[in-house]
């Protein structure tokens, strides 16, 4: 087949005019697996590796934009870790040292995968998504990208350029939990984004649902049960009663990893430890 390496975002877009139907490769993470069990059979490549446009960062106003191209080592550590130590948290949780050099946020994004580890951080921290294409740029926000399991808004002419992530004042983590204790697949995952900004506590869940969740109702109960000037919980019960309300979220299904029923309970205790970590 024939594979294209443009080094810039104008190329990519000329070779998607030229062979409409070939498909994005950024890290193969993903792609190759599918390629190696006979599920893909791309016509033609177009290979993002090279677009240097794409693996850079920026502050722009009060977000923080990422390149799709950022691999999981690139956000694991550094200047992006201590901006967006959840972000962070959940990539040094994937894969081995080689898909974390290979895998990038662009690919976890565009994948949209149940488990995918970045998308309960987005998720929590209200990112939009960029999409490109010879026709333009688009900015969405989360809830419309994702539309399910693997399904996503992006039009096949379209590249995901960058994630756009608004700056506060926060604590955030991510946790996860699997079958074992790394180069594992979550099981259930979970973001906790306490913003003192705003004063509100984000919630982002992952594995216990088609796409990742939010926990509109703990969240909101939570919110007041925090005493935001000490940033404290005064009544330590309300870790608990927060964990059951996040639990209550989930819609989680029977599958070769879990029981649903195991998803519902560990994804409200890892919850719950993320708040008694961050507050
Ligand atoms: C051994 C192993 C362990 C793994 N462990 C984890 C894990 O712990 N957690 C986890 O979340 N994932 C895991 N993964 C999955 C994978 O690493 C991630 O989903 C990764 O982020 C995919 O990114 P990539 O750059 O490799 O994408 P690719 O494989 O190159 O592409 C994936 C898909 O996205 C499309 N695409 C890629 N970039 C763009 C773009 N910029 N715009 C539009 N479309 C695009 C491609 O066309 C393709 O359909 C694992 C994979 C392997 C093989």
């Amino acid at each position: 087949m024939p594979v294209v390496v443009p080094t810039t975002l104008a190329g990519v877009f000329e070779a998607l005019a030229a062979d409409p139907h070939a498909h994005l490769l950024a890290g193969g993470t993903d792609f190759m697996v599918e390629v190696n069990f006979g599920h893909r059979r791309p016509p033609g490549v177009v290979a993002l590796r090279a677009v240097s446009e794409l693996r850079s960062w920026r502050i722009e106003g009060d977000q923080i934009v990422l390149g799709s191209g950022l691999t999981y080592a690139d956000l694991a550590s550094g200047a992006i870790a201590s901006r967006l130590p959840a972000l962070a948290a959940a990539a040094r949780t994937v894969g081995s040292p080689q898909i974390r050099n290979a895998g990038t946020l662009g690919g976890n994004v565009a994948t949209a995968s149940p488990a995918g580890d970045t998308l309960p951080v987005l998720v929590a921290l209200d990112a939009s998504i960029d999409l490109a294409s010879a026709a333009g740029l688009r900015t969405m926000g989360w809830a419309e990208f994702f539309m399910g399991a693997k399904k996503t808004a992006r039009r096949p002419d379209e590249v995901v350029t960058a994630v756009r992530i608004p700056v506060i004042d926060s604590r955030e983590d991510y946790l996860k939990v699997g079958t074992r204790n790394a180069m594992v697949i979550s099981v259930a995952g979970v973001c906790v984004c306490v913003d003192f900004t705003n004063r509100r506590v984000q919630c982002g869940l992952g594995s216990v649902g088609p796409v990742a969740l939010r926990a509109p109702e703990a969240e909101g109960w939570v919110a007041e049960h925090i005493d935001w000037n000490a940033r404290a919980v005064p009544d330590p019960r309300t870790y608990e009663t927060f964990g059951s309300m996040v639990g209550a979220a989930a819609r989680p299904i029977d599958d070769h990893r879990s029981t649903a029923q195991y998803r519902r309970h560990a994804v409200g205790v890892l919850a719950q430890r993320a708040l008694m970590r961050l507050v």
